[in-house]
């Protein structure tokens, strides 16, 4: 495994299983070197799996404690994953960004693309009309969002609304419509000097056999000289590093030399592949 960092992690604070020790000590054990914990921001509106607004504090304090703690063993990064929904004020406390789209804003209280098929399958048919490619171009749509917020560093998940795809077919991925949407978002995240994460966590999950962006956007990240990142989007300690030799392999495949490694201050280091 030539990775030796992963940010993208989740814990008690928001929805995953395990605490933020117990998830940087996983990272230690697999050989990771550098890690982050990344709280799911705080919504505006109810949900069971981002973090509360009273929370976040709680979540700082642990962090730089926990960076002191296992300083000299494992680099430790405090995180935040940004939905577009949420509030901005909150990024400047974090050592770093990953923006990410999760609802499409089409009523009060926004449907989720990637909670369960059943709300993904209903805000095509209730908000879409049954017109899949047309919940995809507002989700792509949304991603401009992530490309235009100077503190983002990483974009999250490029493709997210395909979380169901290989069992329930919701999108399809090779339509005209979808795919110039996808590539205008794809275009405004890389001229944005963002980086792209290839994220692990549906094949931990049990939802897809590859890791987000699908294979076609890697082709052309790669064709673009576009920067990418591994993660797991780990939501307990046993998914810290899954598939990552894979999806090494998966980026070697696609062409691509290198991947890219947060140093902190909002610089990247290259790293050959
Ligand atoms: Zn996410
Ligand atoms: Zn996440």
């Amino acid at each position: 495994m030539i990775t030796k960092q992963n940010l993208h992690m989740h814990s008690t604070f928001d929805d995953g299983a395990d605490s933020c020790l117990d998830m940087l000590l996983a990272c230690r054990q697999a050989g990771i070197v550098s890690a982050g914990v990344s709280l799911h921001s705080p919504m505006r509106f109810e949900t069971d799996w981002t973090a509360k607004r009273d929370g976040v504090d709680a979540f700082l304090r642990q962090m730089e404690a926990l960076k002191s703690d296992l300083s000299g063993t494992l680099q430790v990064f405090t995180g935040i994953e940004w939905d577009v929904l949420s509030p901005k004020e909150i990024l400047d406390s974090f050592d770093y960004v990953i923006g990410s789209v999760h609802f499409l804003p089409v009523s009060d209280v926004p449907p989720s693309v990637d909670n369960v098929p059943e709300e993904t399958e209903n805000l095509i048919g209730m908000y879409f009309g049954g017109d899949a490619d047309a919940a995809a171009e507002r989700y792509f749509a949304e991603l401009f969002h992530v490309a235009e917020e100077k503190r983002v560093q990483i974009c999250g998940h490029f493709d997210l609304l395909t979380k169901f795809n290989e069992r329930f077919s919701f999108f399809n991925p090779e339509s005209e419509r979808y795919i110039k949407a996808g590539q205008r978002a794809l275009t405004a995240i890389l001229d944005a000097g963002k980086v792209i994460e290839v994220n692990t966590g549906a094949i931990s999950r049990g939802w897809r056999t590859n890791p987000y962006p699908d294979r076609r956007w890697l082709l052309e990240i790669a064709r673009r000289h576009g920067r990418v990142m591994l993660s797991s989007d780990a939501h307990a300690c046993a998914n810290v590093v899954t598939a990552f030799e894979e999806t090494e392999a998966l980026l070697r495949s696609c062409g691509f030399k290198e991947i890219v490694q947060y140093m902190g201050n909002g610089e990247f280091e290259r790293v050959p592949l």
